[in-house]
């Protein structure tokens, strides 16, 4: 990574300079300060931003427009994209904005989000597609058009999704965004492995802050800014984090912890399971490593090397 600071000309030299980042969703809240924070490194930034309200209303508002403003009033390089992430023809376009403006593309940070709470069983199939369409789908479109590029290019990259702890660990009344935040964590090991071979690194945040997204809610303290997530997210864009892939990362304000996805040791029996006997070792098969709960056995070790050796199998 360039060292920080400025080289013996005084001229001012950036962590990112010479790398060029997309950043979804970026006209407010923590899209706009990674957008800030990575364009003050040097990098050269697309500031993409339909421009809707929280409910994913009122399209066209010139949000990127400002925050590209506000970059090149810093003396930064950025360029506005008002295209939606939930469509394929507006993804292409994202990246060709890249490659034409700056002539490359080496971050894309996926962070454009909606809300659309509801109950269960109050929730509409209209509220359920299009929190899916935004988060997942947008986050499929814009990552799959972005890594071709990038496999194109040859020189690696770095993909940063957002997830969120209503995905990892659930929260009331947001089935349609839990749903789309847990599959943006399985989309994120998936691409990690197999974009391993191409330098390509793709991992994901779930963070916590103060935006208008989260401005009515009296659990997330005043105090947590978006500026605060925004160095973990640099830090996973940089050179220094090419051995991190697969992995999702909590920012709740300063407070920086990796969610992890653990199996416990589980029971195998010889004989084939009986209903009785799901329930009469439940304990058992719950009970996490170094509690009694291990019965793995040979047959257990093979099922685990056969699981570690997928990646190679479907190369
Ligand atoms: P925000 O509402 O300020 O920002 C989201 C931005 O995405 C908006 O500017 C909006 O115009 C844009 N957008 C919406 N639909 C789009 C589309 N189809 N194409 C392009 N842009 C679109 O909210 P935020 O809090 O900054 O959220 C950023 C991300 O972080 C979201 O994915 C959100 O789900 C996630 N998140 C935030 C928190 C939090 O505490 N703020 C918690 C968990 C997850």
């Amino acid at each position: 990574m360039p060292s920080w600071g400025r080289d013996t000309r005084g001229v001012k030299m950036g962590a990112f300079d010479g790398k060029v980042a997309l950043v979804t969703g970026a006209g407010g809240g923590l899209g706009r300060a990674y957008a800030l924070a990575l364009a003050k490194e040097g990098a050269a930034v697309v500031v993409n931003d339909l421009g809707v309200s929280r409910h994913g209303e009122d399209e066209g508002q010139a949000l990127a427009e400002k925050v590209v403003d506000e970059i090149k009033a810093l003396g930064g390089k950025a360029v506005a994209d008002r295209g939606s992430v939930s469509s394929a023809d507006d993804a292409q376009a994202m990246i060709a904005r890249a490659i034409e403006n700056f002539g490359r593309l080496d971050i894309v940070i996926n962070n454009a989000g909606i809300l659309r709470d509801k109950t269960l069983v109050r929730m509409d199939e209209a509220m359920w597609d299009q929190v899916i369409d935004v988060h997942l789908k947008g986050t499929f479109l814009v990552t799959k058009f972005a890594v071709e590029a990038m496999i194109k290019a040859g020189q690696g990259g770095r993909i940063i999704n957002t997830s969120s702890y209503a995905g990892l660990k659930g929260n009331f009344g947001q089935t349609n965004y839990g749903a789309a935040k847990a599959g943006i964590a399985g989309l994120t090991r998936v691409v990690a492995l197999e974009c391993a071979r191409y330098k390509i690194t793709c991992n994901a945040i779930a963070p916590v802050a103060k935006t208008r997204m989260t401005e009515e809610l009296d659990m997330v303290p005043e105090s947590y800014a978006a500026e605060d997530v925004a160095p973990l997210v640099m830090w996973l864009a940089s050179e220094e984090a090419a051995g991190v892939s697969g992995r999702v990362f909590g920012a709740h304000g300063r407070h920086y912890f990796e969610y992890v996805v653990e199996t416990t040791p589980g029971v195998e029996r010889e004989a084939a399971w009986t209903l009785e006997a799901v329930g009469k070792n439940f304990e058992a098969i719950t009970a996490p490593a170094g509690t009694g709960g291990e019965a793995a056995g040979e047959d257990a070790a093979k099922a685990r090397a056969i699981f570690e050796a997928l990646p190679q199998v479907f190369d």
